[in-house]
């Protein structure tokens, strides 16, 4: 069986026998590739400044830089893998890649961000579970890519969540991996992947949370800071969801009440980031969620939607298929405000309204 996979040296895809990748070969598209990549190995060259070769420099924005990052806390992940377990010892197995996964729908703001960082590849995924979205990844593998781009991009731009862990372990393997002669290198890395919370391959991904909690108290040391409105969007393209909960109540004039519901969901191990975005946006609590084993920072009062929220996604707005989201969010808000939910008909626009929303929350009517 041929399996699509990406070149070590170029980035560029080949389809290549699965047993070949299973056995550590089939790294690269070429015999070109191959020497050019064990050339840089042993000539440590591979600071020979990909960019400027190709005639391009990196120009990104602080604003798309923040919202990157925030997109990537929330849907990113660093990647070490190795071909077999068995044996870790020769260098070729290991493979170090960077991904930022998203549902087909947005696949416009990947290629926005593979224009920005002038690498990586996308790709789309096929699900054959009934009710899961086909997906859309952006992949960097290329070494000279990584080296060159995705480290000093978060190096620039930083994460705040446990995904900093997982950045940190990958950049100082990556560096043991471009740096050292040592013919144990594989092995080397294989050990200090074990503290990566996200782990390198499926078999890692049911780590115990209590496990990665303390790591993570150990290397975000105090607070992680907002330095950006446009690191919260990012986040929140990503994680968060805004919803309409419509419930029958003989209280309301038309009997429905009409509640607005903003939420960011992130793993138990991020209660840090999220106590820092509700004193950020200044209103709002967090819950543990026991089913999801995570933590939800919730804004449901009318006056902080209307006074905090929605004005803050005004400024730093939403760029995957969430903004259209919010614009139905807000719709509602305002004929809310008015008090149209107050008659029969503004219920009926609100339902049609709520009806064009992708996440209407849990507590659909
Ligand atoms: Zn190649």
């Amino acid at each position: 069986m041929q399996v699509l996979t990406t070149c070590q040296n170029c980035g560029k895809e080949f389809l290549v026998i699965k047993k070949e990748l299973n056995r550590g070969n089939g790294r690269f598209c070429s015999r070109k590739c191959s020497a050019a990549f064990g050339n840089m190995i042993r000539n440590k060259v591979w600071k020979k400044n990909l960019l400027s070769s190709q005639g391009k420099t990196l120009e990104i924005s602080d604003d798309f830089g923040h919202y990157i990052s925030g997109l990537v806390d929330g849907e990113g992940s660093f990647i070490i893998s190795f071909a077999s377990k068995e044996n870790q010892s020769y260098r070729t197995q290991v493979r170090f890649t960077f991904k930022l996964e998203l549902t087909k729908a947005d696949d416009e703001i990947l290629k926005l961000i593979q224009n920005a960082l002038l690498c990586g590849r996308i790709h789309y995924v096929k699900r054959k579970e009934d009710n899961a979205q086909d997906a859309c990844r952006f992949i960097v593998q290329s070494l000279a890519e990584l080296n060159e781009v995705v480290i000093p991009f978060f190096d620039k731009f930083k994460l705040k969540s446990s995904k900093l862990l997982d950045y940190e372990i990958f950049k100082e393997c990556l560096a043991l991996y471009l740096n050292s002669d040592s013919a144990d290198i594989a092995r080397m890395i294989y050990q200090k992947r074990t503290s990566m919370n996200n782990g390198g391959n499926k078999s890692r991904k049911k780590l115990d949370i209590g496990e990665g909690m303390s790591q993570v108290n150990v290397v975000v040391q105090g607070k992680p800071h907002i330095y950006s409105g446009h690191y919260v969007s990012g986040l929140v393209d990503g994680e968060g969801c805004f919803s309409v909960i419509i419930s029958r109540d003989s209280n309301y004039k038309a009997g429905i009440r009409v509640k607005l519901h903003f939420t960011v969901t992130l793993a138990a191990i991020n209660l840090k980031l999220l106590t820092t975005l509700k004193n950020y946006f200044g209103c709002g609590n967090i819950y543990y969620n026991k089913a999801e084993k995570a933590y939800v920072y919730s804004v449901q009062s009318f006056k902080d939607n209307i006074n905090r929220i929605i004005p803050f996604f005004d400024r730093y707005p939403l760029r995957a298929k969430k903004r259209k989201d919010f614009a139905i969010y807000k719709e509602i808000a305002n004929l809310i405000r008015v008090k149209r939910h107050l008659t029969e008909e503004g219920i009926a626009k609100i339902f049609a309204l709520r009806a064009q929303m992708e996440e209407r929350g849990i507590n659909a009517y």
